[in-house]
């Protein structure tokens, strides 16, 4: 089993792969029945206090004020990490081009999680069903069966909804042509969706990532990185959050699935940055950072500008998570959370990030 979480600890960075994946497989079998339990109860004071709001689905919450200030703070300190990147900021709505989603592989991981918009495309007739199905449904109780008839009129639109805050940036790459020398970074923000209701408030179906996203050569995307686990590090310490780095997997859909996940741990493609949340004994994944390698440079055909095939990474900040992990481990009152996590979030942030960034041995 995985030690309890230290500030700033990096369990399995140089753990052979084979070993991190059997932990992680024993720790997900081991805490499976200590989920509901614990999981309850944080996502009752947040709903209690009124900072979450209950829409009656799970996964699927409205947001406070406060909420939404601390998401727009973090945002900010983020920026602020990532000042000399010098990353075009790109924003994109929650949706994409459903010809780049068929484009993007991502049915074939992940058919279970994604979104698909449908909407009415019948005549008059059409019209009438819709509503006859309707007129069935309206008056039924909570709880009771409701039949999804008056979808038979819903057809498919040319959007769905976006997975990962970077996916719509890969094809607007590549449309561009060849990158320049030194390759490309970008900044996105978006809610994104998961089909993955769930009662553990950090397993949202719609949340907000934002991501910066690198491309270019191998040596340039690795060594980016590398940076961002640092300096995501730097930002959780400085929120004074229990946290580790973690190798990690994506959850792979299938059978095939598995051997899939195996290959990603075995060649660290990624890493995750854990800091305990609803379930304290199975931390959260808060952050993640990714390397694809030619994953879509290939799919896409981004070149470099020598003309080979561009490698890309991207590091993701789960900004529900993020704000979560904050209410669990310095209370919901936010006046009464530590002075110096107050001070980054409402204060005077620049210099607190830049000696941060000074102290790791890098210059803001
Ligand atoms: P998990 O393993 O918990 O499903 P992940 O690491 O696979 O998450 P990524 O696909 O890497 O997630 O997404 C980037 C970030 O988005 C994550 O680090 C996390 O903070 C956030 N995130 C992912 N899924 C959810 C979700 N269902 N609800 C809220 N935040 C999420
Ligand atoms: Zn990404």
């Amino acid at each position: 089993m995985r030690s309890a979480p230290q500030p700033g600890t990096y369990n399995d960075m140089n753990m052979p792969t084979e070993q991190a994946a059997i932990m992680a497989e024993a720790q997900s079998q081991a805490t499976q029945a200590s989920y509901d339990k614990s999981d309850l109860t944080l996502r009752d004071r947040l709903i209690e206090a009124g900072i979450l709001i209950d829409t009656g689905e799970d996964g699927l919450y409205g947001r406070s004020a406060i909420f939404e200030d601390i998401v727009e703070r973090l945002n900010q300190a983020i920026t602020l990490l990532g000042a000399d990147q010098h990353a075009e900021v790109l924003r994109f709505p929650p949706a994409m081009r459903r010809r780049d989603f068929e484009d993007s592989e991502y049915l074939k991981s992940f058919p279970n999680l994604a979104g698909t918009i449908h909407s009415f495309a019948g005549n008059d007739r059409g019209h009438h069903r819709l509503l006859e199905a309707l007129d069935k449904i309206v008056h039924i109780g909570e709880g009771e069966e409701r039949s999804d008839e008056w979808m038979d009129q819903q057809k498919p639109t040319r959007l769905v909804l976006t997975p990962a805050a970077c996916y719509p940036i890969y094809p607007l790459v590549a449309k561009r042509g060849n990158l320049a020398k030194d390759g490309a970074t970008f900044d996105a923000f978006s809610y994104c969706f998961r089909h993955e209701p769930s009662i553990d408030p950090g397993r949202m179906q719609m949340f907000r990532m934002r991501e910066y996203i690198r491309v270019g050569s191998p040596e340039q995307v690795m060594a980016f990185r590398q940076k961002w686990i640092e300096r995501g590090s730097l930002l959780v310490r400085l929120l004074q959050l229990p946290f580790e780095i973690d190798l990690a997997n994506d959850p792979f859909f299938g059978r095939g699935g598995k051997i899939v996940a195996d290959s990603q741990r075995a060649q660290q493609l990624k890493f995750e940055l854990l800091v305990p949340v609803a379930t304290p004994d199975r931390p959260t994944a808060c952050l993640s950072f990714n390397y694809h390698m030619e994953h879509f440079g290939e799919l896409w055909n981004i070149r470099q500008a020598d003309d080979s095939v561009a490698h890309t990474a991207c590091v993701g900040f789960g900004m529900e998570r993020t704000t979560l992990a904050l209410f669990r481990h310095h209370g919901l009152d936010v006046k009464a959370w530590p002075a110096p996590v107050r001070e980054l979030l409402w204060g005077n942030a620049d210099p607190i990030i830049a000696d941060g960034l000074a102290n790791m041995g890098e210059e803001a």
